[in-house]
């Protein structure tokens, strides 16, 4: 008889819990009893039918747990062992793959980010990694599963923005947007180095989270005049890096603004819009063409050597992501999370799952 398990879906642009079958391992797969789980504003999009996530796909890309079941062809893991994945799970091999590019494994853009978009993801009581051998990480014992559950998602594509960006030692950045990817962009950049971090959120609110994650000064666009206040903490200079990770189209020449010449602007946001829709770079501030500002679009850089440098910062203590998981459920509840989440109240940057 087939073993039944407990999955949250997408179904008629709500999520819904439904009866699936547990999931087999094919050849060069893995799967996964959950033990942890978070829930992401992309989830939220998925069900809603703002990705062409096909009705009744399994949510969810941010999980981790024990090994169940090991396909034919991945070595290295035992059953039951603690492990995870990133939320995208490229191939390892494809051109793009090759490149270090591998959020868009397979040739297009975010190629490599399938779970709970073309393929089951893993808000669900077991689930599949694909490409196992390239994707999944062993979580070391000192890291605690809550901690664990914020590696996928929110620190693994949070600190690649901070990573490409190659920030000066000592130098100065600015984070704009301080949703998970933004606070964890603000964790990475004091961890990599900066010696000044200055977050901007769209409204007041959250300064206590922001400066307990890394940054000196917390700003927002309703009672601060930016560009004047990030000159004014950085001595006329401008940052050395600026992290735009608010998805929001009218940060990005902001971003740019406050940028200095030979500084980096990384892009970790996804902007929504139609496709001839463009983003604005202000000719003054761009140096009239000459200011050698570099603009960087970012996508989570993944496989399992990263992930166990992620995983790492967290056992040596260097990076606390629990801080952000701000709410706390059963996935006997994880209707009711998912519907807090959808409605975005203040405050609420995380709800931890636990199965
Ligand atoms: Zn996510
Ligand atoms: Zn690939």
């Amino acid at each position: 008889m087939t073993q039944l398990m407990k999955a949250l879906v997408a179904r008629d642009g709500k999520a819904v819990v439904e009866n699936r079958p547990v999931p087999q391992a094919g050849p060069g797969e893995v799967v996964v009893r959950t033990t942890a789980a978070s829930l992401c504003s992309a989830d939220v999009a998925s069900a809603r039918g703002e990705f062409p996530t096909p009705d009744g796909t399994v949510l969810g890309h941010e999980a981790i747990g024990t090994v169940h079941e090991i396909g034919d062809g991945v070595t290295g893991f035992s059953i039951g062992q603690r492990v995870t994945a990133a939320s995208t799970t490229p191939c390892g091999h494809c051109a793009n793959c090759q490149r270090g590019f591998t959020g868009h494994c397979g040739g297009t853009a975010w190629g490599g980010y399938t779970s709970g978009i073309s393929r089951d993801g893993s808000l669900a009581e077991y689930f599949t990694v694909p490409y196992a051998s390239y994707n999944l990480a062993a979580i070391p014992d000192a890291v605690s599963d809550e901690a664990a559950v914020c590696v996928p998602d929110t620190l693994a594509s949070g600190s690649t923005g901070p990573e490409a960006a190659r920030i000066p030692f000592g130098g100065t950045v600015v984070v704009f947007g301080q949703g998970h990817i933004g606070l964890a962009a603000t964790m990475a950049a004091r961890v990599l180095g900066a010696g000044l971090v200055i977050t901007v959120k769209a409204r007041a609110g959250g300064e206590e989270l922001a400066k307990r994650v890394g940054a000196d000064h917390a700003l927002n666009l309703t009672e601060h005049d930016i560009e004047a206040e990030i000159g004014r903490l950085t001595a006329g200079a401008g940052a050395d890096c600026a992290v735009e990770a608010s998805g929001v189209v009218d940060s990005f020449p902001r971003a740019v603004a406050v940028t200095r010449e030979g500084g980096v602007v990384a892009v970790l946001s996804s902007y929504t819009g139609p496709g001839d829709a463009a983003l604005r770079i202000p000719l003054a501030e761009w140096g009239w063409g000459v200011g050698d500002k570099t603009v960087l679009s970012t996508f989570q850089r993944c496989g399992s050597e990263r992930m166990e440098r992620l995983l790492r910062l967290v056992e040596t203590g260097r990076l606390d992501p629990t801080v952000l998981l701000t709410r706390r459920y059963h996935f006997d509840d994880v209707e009711r999370a998912f519907a807090d989440m959808a409605a975005r109240p203040a405050g609420h940057i995380k709800p931890l799952i636990t199965f």
